[in-house]
């Protein structure tokens, strides 16, 4: 087999075997074929696409290209979720906490920022301290001890994803459902958990651009994961404009804090809400999205949410006294205050150009 009839097969529009995806992707991880064959592939598959069955394949490929996470000793259920990356997107800082403080054991592997969407991993690194990379002993032992972690992801899973993606980023050939969809369903398979729920973000701040596109590619993740024998379900969520109010690492903690206590902030409330329910519904908790509510909001008035928040931080060695002094925080080293020259009303905030300036 040879790579170069592999390129050109997908450069014609024809469908790959199983071998042949699994030759590509192991021949790279090897070194033994070229970035340049790889980004010729990967160019290809952007304008002639990839069928569903391809799309299982390379989903295979990367999930056998490293390790899978068992937590089967620790609990039946394991709840995770993904985002296909947004600006302002704290979900995860709050959601984790939430599903824990509901008895749900949560194993959350997560990214650093790509392009201009940020990432939670970064974002945990402005709590002084706070280890993101917990071995994968620590981190089943972590959530076994405390029902929650959230840990950058180990170099060991899924490393053909890791390394086609960092390619990805500079050949342009991120946006293709296809790699999306392989790329996401892998790593959480991998990453060990049953319950998978997605947030797929389209918009201005999202690498898919409208509506339609993120339910085709919701769709096609949910049955990939379904072929892997995983509950996976999804969220759409628009991304015209940033989530939440505060945009930057060590802001973004500090609202997820705010809104633990109970600060009523739309946008974050709403999405949050919906993959609960859904992780709830794949646990046969709850019948209908009331009892959802009342359950996430029980736990947020009650205080055992922003209280499991502080374990995580504590367990990871972070500062949990941060949770009160918001000043414990690791701020930017410039500071720029722009000020409005009239009074007026801001009617619309673009993610991209928010974001690229963030960044
Ligand atoms: N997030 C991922 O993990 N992979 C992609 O390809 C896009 C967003």
């Amino acid at each position: 087999m040879k790579v170069v009839d592999i390129i050109q097969k997908k450069k014609e529009g024809r469908e790959h075997t199983k071998e042949e995806i699994y030759f590509l992707v192991n021949s790279y991880i090897q070194g033994k074929t070229e970035d340049y064959q790889m980004s010729a592939w990967l160019m290809a598959v952007c304008f002639q696409g990839l069928s569903e069955k391809e799309t299982l394949y390379l989903t295979q490929s990367y999930i056998d290209s490293g390790e899978v996470l068992d937590f089967s000793s620790i609990s039946s259920f394991v709840a995770d979720k993904h985002s296909t990356g947004g600006v302002g997107d704290k979900v995860t800082l709050v959601l984790i906490p939430i599903l824990a403080a509901l008895n749900i054991t949560c194993a959350k592997l997560s990214g650093r920022g790509l392009g201009y969407t940020g990432g939670t991993i970064d974002k945990l690194e402005s709590i002084p301290n706070f280890n993101v990379e917990l071995t994968p002993e620590a981190f089943k032992a972590q959530i076994k001890k405390i029902g929650a972690a959230i840990s950058s992801q180990s170099p060991n899973l899924t490393p053909a994803d890791g390394k086609i993606y960092a390619l990805r980023d500079v050949t342009a050939t991120v946006d293709n459902a296809s790699l999306i969809a392989a790329s996401v369903v892998s790593k959480k398979v991998a990453s060990g958990a049953n319950s998978i729920v997605l947030d797929v973000t389209w918009g201005k701040g999202a690498f898919i651009k409208n509506l339609e596109e993120a339910q085709k590619l919701g769709n096609l993740m949910v049955k990939i994961g379904h072929l892997l024998n995983r509950k996976v379900d999804f969220v759409v969520s628009p991304m015209n404009e940033p989530l939440g109010f505060a945009i930057g690492n060590s802001l973004e903690v500090i609202e997820a804090i705010d809104f633990l206590k109970g600060k009523k902030i739309d946008d974050l409330y709403n999405i949050t809400l919906e993959i609960v329910h859904k992780t709830l519904l794949n646990y046969s908790k709850v019948s209908n999205i009331l009892q959802s509510k009342e359950l996430m909001d029980k736990v947020i008035n009650e205080g055992s949410a922003l209280q499991k928040l502080k374990e995580i931080i504590s367990a990871q060695k972070g500062c949990s006294e941060v949770i009160e002094d918001y000043s414990l925080f690791k701020n930017a080293k410039n500071v720029m205050p722009i000020k409005a020259q009239k009074s007026a009303t801001v009617k619309e905030l673009d993610a991209l150009k928010i974001a690229k300036c963030a960044k």
